[in-house]
């Protein structure tokens, strides 16, 4: 048979110029990186191994799984074994003479085999030995906190000998990674499978109907066809809910469930809202009427009486009917308007369909309520601005602080900017809003180093809608009038935006960097920029979210995540700042692990300016907070 290929060393660095400590410490963060950003489990593994064959001439790393249901291991991750190894090997079953990893799992030990041909560990394998070439196999056990073997991380090699202590540690350290690989992807989809269905009937729930949604829309779209959503509501299952129980209402749930289902075909989703809402999402059809076909069917089936406790009730339903296009071009929308028809129904009678008829819902009467709230208060100034520092890594000195929104309602009082942001973004106000921000935060700085308080860094926030072409000139503009200097601002901007936007949004920012302002990566971590795209976009810094500080130092995953991040970070020149810290735990765990600024409840909260001026004059007189 064909001998395995042996792996190319690939490090970007000679492997020879650093100690091994620093190659082991440099494996570990490239392969924590990867995993970080999110990579595909399977590519983490894939690169685990390849990382490690780097380290360790003439061999190849190979991951196993252990399934304990049928007490065999499967290979999971081998990019440098031949095909007709990984099926050779496949379906081992552990025992004292089934090989360095058939050992590793039925001792649960680590076994390092130096000879495979003289090693009785070996002596079920001397085929595959002689087959492949391999005449050494270390392997060491993955297992979970509890201890127990969850499959072997292993490395063969084509020559005899035992492991170096470097070796040694490798292996340690490679099988604890796999460790968090395989563990995290298994909690995600246990994760993805609860949080997408409904417990009760096992049907998709309101994530997962949205998620077909958007690309049954992008299919109907492209064809040219229709979708129909039917919002179907049983009437009167409260009544059902309090004179038999909840478990009657939970039996009526399910046995509703399969006979909608028994009236729906094969690729038409229907999803449990939540309580006795359902809806059937309708794909194909180009006569918007042929919905009325099934919602009729739907309602001959609730026609027989259902068998409750050993009683027999009949229990009807109302059903309310969009269709796409016509009646919205996102699921919100077409959810939104099924439900209005679907009152409709009940309005008029229950046990009946009515499709939708456009006019203003309450969710549209809301948005423009709210819309034109905003457009008083921009003429009303109930705007005002209040200032967060961020600080050294000691707490020491201010060196950036933060502009943030804030609305005071006349009669709802303090409106928080993220139940108002998203409403003004696609409104299109936000562009006024945004100006109105600038102008107030550089003005504000300008008095107060005027007065006499120390200079600092002010960042701003910059939503998507903002970054369009002339949004550079517009803050010349704002800048001048203030009187504010270019170099002392910083705009914070969210991967999402630079995603969505693409390069027009990137030339846009290196356009404002070449103006002198700095470009922050803020709530880094939540979005889906790789390290590729990292380095080439115009940014000087990175804001690690505040979800992954709420856990740290006690959350391992969080730990390794911001450890990750400020180190990738560094490895790119980019400074690195955490927000929302909030206990002394969290920031000595930022200043051990080398994080540049920090920000944070901790320090300080963001502040009115008056407060503000007082704070940060007190601040500079005794050097402290
Ligand atoms: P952001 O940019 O991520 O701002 C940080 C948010 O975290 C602020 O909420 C801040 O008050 C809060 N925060 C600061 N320290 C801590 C802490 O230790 N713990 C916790 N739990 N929270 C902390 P805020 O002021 O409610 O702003 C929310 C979001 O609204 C901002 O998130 C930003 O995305 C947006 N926003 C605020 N002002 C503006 C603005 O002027 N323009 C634009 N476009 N968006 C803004
Ligand atoms: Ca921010
Ligand atoms: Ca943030």
């Amino acid at each position: 048979m064909k001998p395995m290929n042996r792996p190319l060393a690939n490090l970007d660095q000679p492997a020879s110029s650093l100690t091994q400590a620093e190659q082991l410490l440099q494996f570990q963060r490239d392969i924590m990186e990867t995993i970080a950003l999110g990579q595909d489990p399977q590519l983490a593994l894939d690169e685990l191994c390849k990382a490690a064959e780097a380290l360790v001439p003439d061999s190849v790393a190979s991951i196993m799984i252990f399934h304990q249901s049928d007490n065999k291991l499967e290979v999971r991750a081998a990019p440098s074994v031949p095909e007709e190894a990984v099926v050779a090997i496949s379906h081992l079953q552990p025992g004292p003479s089934a090989g360095s990893c058939g050992t590793a799992i039925f001792k649960n030990e680590p076994q390092f085999v130096s000879n495979t041909f003289t090693d009785c560990r070996w002596a079920d394998l001397q085929q595959f030995a002689t087959d492949f070439d391999i005449r050494a196999c270390w392997s060491m056990p993955i297992r979970l906190s509890n201890n127990q073997p969850i499959g072997t991380f292993a490395l063969s090699s084509f020559v005899e000998r035992p492991p170096t202590d470097f070796q040694i540690r490798l292996l340690e350290t490679s099988a604890h990674i796999a460790g968090i690989v395989l563990r995290r992807e298994q909690a995600e989809e246990q994760l993805w499978h609860v949080a997408h269905h409904d417990s009760l009937t096992g049907l998709p729930n309101r994530m997962l109907l949205n998620l077909r949604a958007e690309h049954a829309i992008e299919q109907t779209r492209r064809k040219n066809s229709r979708l129909a959503l039917l919002f179907l509501d049983l009437d009167h299952f409260k009544t059902v809910n309090d004179s038999l129980g909840h478990h009657a209402g939970d039996e009526l749930l399910i046995q509703a469930t399969a006979r909608i289902l028994a009236c729906v075909r094969e690729g038409d989703t229907l999803s449990r809202l939540g309580g006795d809402e359902f809806v059937v999402m309708l794909e194909n059809f180009t006569d918007s009427l042929s919905a009325r076909h099934v919602a009729d069917k739907i309602l001959a089936s609730f026609s027989k009486p259902f068998r409750l406790q050993q009683h027999e009730y009949l229990i009807t339903a109302s059903i309310g009917i969009s269709i796409y296009p016509e009646d919205g071009n996102n699921i919100a929308t077409l959810v939104q308007n099924a439900d209005t028809a679907m009152y409709q129904a009940k309005a008029s009678g229950r046990n009946n369909y009515h499709y939708y008829e456009p006019r203003l819902t309450e969710h549209v009467q809301a948005r423009v309520a709210m819309e034109s709230d905003l457009r008083t208060a921009l003429e009303q100034d109930q705007f005002s601005v209040h200032y967060q520092p961020q600080y050294d890594i000691n707490g020491k000195d201010i060196l950036v602080v933060e502009a943030l929104l804030r609305w005071q309602h006349p009669t709802t009082g303090n409106v928080p900017p993220d139940d108002f942001i998203s409403i003004a973004e696609e409104t299109g106000l936000i562009s006024e809003i945004g100006c109105k921000v600038v102008r107030m935060a550089c003005a504000q700085c300008v008095q107060w180093w005027s007065e006499g308080l120390p200079q600092f860094m002010l960042a701003i926030n910059l939503s998507p809608r903002q970054l369009q072409p002339g949004c550079a000139e517009k803050l010349t503009r704002l800048l001048n009038e203030t009187g504010f200097p270019v170099n002392q601002l910083e705009l914070e901007v969210t991967e999402s935006m630079i995603l969505e936007k693409g390069t027009r949004a990137i030339s846009e920012l290196a356009k404002l960097k070449r103006m002198g302002i700095s470009i922050v990566m803020d709530d880094f971590g939540t979005g889906h920029s790789s390290l590729g795209q990292l380095k080439t976009l115009p940014i000087s810094k990175l804001k690690i979210d505040k979800s992954f500080i709420m856990d740290i130092p006690d959350d391992a995953n969080d730990a390794i995540i911001t450890r990750t991040i400020i180190a990738m970070g560094h490895h790119l020149g980019l400074k690195v700042v955490a927000e929302g810290v909030e206990t002394p735990a969290q920031m000595k765990f930022l200043k051990k692990e080398n994080c540049d600024f920090i920000q944070g409840y901790l320090l300080a909260r963001p502040l009115a300016p008056e407060q503000f001026a007082t704070d940060i004059y007190k601040h500079k007189k005794t050097g402290k907070k």
